[in-house]
């Protein structure tokens, strides 16, 4: 029998459609007093998230993506966080109608040898990446926890002149407590789960084989990795499966039903929407936010958990992602490979979706700075052991900017070193001047301004 850690059913549809019903008639008055609780930084129950949601008029619009610019910047600074996925399996035993994994497309799988995925992490490395997402499909047999267990170790093992990857997430499937545990035990980062969608009859439609087809096992399984140890948690919607208002209703519960039962809600929340992919069917995706409807969702998630980090991956073009980071984003991939093998044999890989901003992570980054924006390599709260409740509460405090801004320019600092060239380091060192006397506290400042000369002189991984 399976355990599935979790008894509550914490995702009420009725709920969630009659919190939408009711969100219709909010009068302005309560909409603005909403948007006055969202300025002060203060989150939002799912009342007044329904009602921003339901909201149309312009002005409120206009207001949501103010104040969530505003929150973006205040507790995020200018800093966004790079990291880049590794696929190292596609072997899957779920029949998901929307992926281009699913078990009845007919192509060549495979999964990397450890002498593969070392080939894949040096050439991530060589690309200035320290923080991996690790990617597979769920297939016991081809792709087991040990071999999943195995890829963390050989990753982690791996010491480059410039350093080596200092965190290393997982997004695989759903699985067993005992499983978590083990994960936990070689380093796990955050574990990822998309849920893909929240609404119960959707899920089981497009789930049409495999054991993800059990809706409560796949969303209890942050349940699961918490009880297994795993503090920092990642959640997500595939926004186009379903109404994306039910979406992000269905995200804050889940986020409450963690709080409640672990202290700590999700550490971050990736929106990807669905995109086109060989061996996929595309037209179950009847949902598919537009732009601006998009756009608005974001703006409302920044909102309404202030404190918790968003993802964006190479899915959206390079001019939503420009839009995304003004108004929550804190942190994306860059140079994505979205197959296994990718980055080393790039004509043989076999995509798990259509990648739109398809830039050299170089080119990602030397973007952002020329936006004015700091790209960022840091893995420090997860090395410092600031996971779970001491993470957030220190991001609750509003302190976490003096950690990340200090972090971002030294990890800026080394990249240029290690890899930019001549025109790259001017580049980034008038950015690193720039924002050094943005650092409030005056020790930490002057750290910033002894380390920036260390990494210079050669010393690497420095941060606090
Ligand atoms: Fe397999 Fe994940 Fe694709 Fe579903 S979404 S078919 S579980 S790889
Ligand atoms: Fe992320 Fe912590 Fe680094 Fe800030 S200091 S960027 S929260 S790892």
């Amino acid at each position: 029998m399976l355990d599935y850690g979790c008894d509550e059913r914490f995702i009420d549809r009725q709920y969630i459609e009659n919190l939408l019903e009711s969100a219709k008639g909010a009068s302005d008055e309560e909409v603005t007093e909403i948007l006055d609780k969202a300025d002060r930084f203060e989150g939002l129950n799912h009342h007044e998230v329904a009602v921003l949601l339901q909201t149309e008029k312009p002005e409120f619009i206009e207001r949501i993506f103010e104040i969530a610019g505003k929150i973006k910047r205040h507790i995020y600074g200018d800093r966004i966080v790079m990291f880049a996925p590794l696929y190292v399996s596609d072997y899957c035993v779920n029949k998901c109608a929307y992926c281009g994994f699913r078990c009845d497309h007919n192509f060549q799988r495979r999964k990397l040898t450890m002498d593969e995925v070392r080939e894949e992490v040096r050439i991530l490395e060589s690309m200035g990446h320290k923080r991996l997402a690790v990617e597979a499909g769920e297939d016991p047999v081809n792709c087991p926890i040990e071999y999943i267990e195995e890829v963390l170790r050989t990753i982690y093992d791996m010491k480059f002149q410039n350093g080596e990857i200092r965190r290393v997430n997982v997004n695989i499937a759903a699985t067993t407590v005992e499983n978590y545990r083990r994960l936990k035990k070689v380093g796990i980062g955050t574990y990822i789960l998309f849920q893909e969608t929240y609404h119960q009859p959707t899920y089981e439609r497009l789930h049409l084989a495999g054991p993800k087809r059990d809706y409560w096992y796949h969303t209890t399984a942050f349940d699961r990795a918490q009880l297994g140890g795993i503090d920092d948690v990642g959640g997500g919607v595939l926004f186009g499966l379903y109404d994306y208002k039910f979406e992000v209703l269905g995200l804050m519960l889940h986020n409450e039903h963690l709080e409640k039962r672990f202290g700590t809600g999700f550490h971050t929340i990736s929106v990807p929407r669905i995109r086109e992919a060989d061996g996929a069917d595309i037209s179950v995706a009847r949902y598919v936010p537009t732009d601006d409807e998009f756009l608005k969702l974001v703006a409302i998630i920044r909102l309404a958990v202030p404190f918790t980090g968003m993802i964006i991956s190479t899915r959206e073009s390079y001019e939503m992602r420009k839009k995304l980071i003004s108004i929550g984003i804190s942190q994306m991939s860059g140079g994505s490979c979205v197959g296994v093998g990718g980055y080393s044999k790039h004509e043989e890989n076999v995509p798990q979706f259509e990648v739109a901003d398809d830039r050299p992570t170089g080119e990602v980054i030397e973007w952002l700075m020329d936006e004015g924006l700091i790209p960022s390599f840091c893995t420090a709260c997860y090395r410092k052991g600031r996971t779970g409740d001491r993470f957030m509460s220190l991001a609750k405090s509003g302190n976490i900017k003096n950690v990340c801004l200090p972090n971002a320019l030294m990890t800026l600092c080394e990249y240029a070193q290690d890899y930019g060239n001549e025109r790259f380091r001017e580049k980034a060192e008038k950015l690193i001047e720039k924002h050094i006397p943005e650092i409030q506290n005056d020790k930490v400042r002057q750290l910033v301004i002894d380390n920036v000369k260390r990494i210079k002189a050669g010393e690497r991984d420095l941060y606090i």
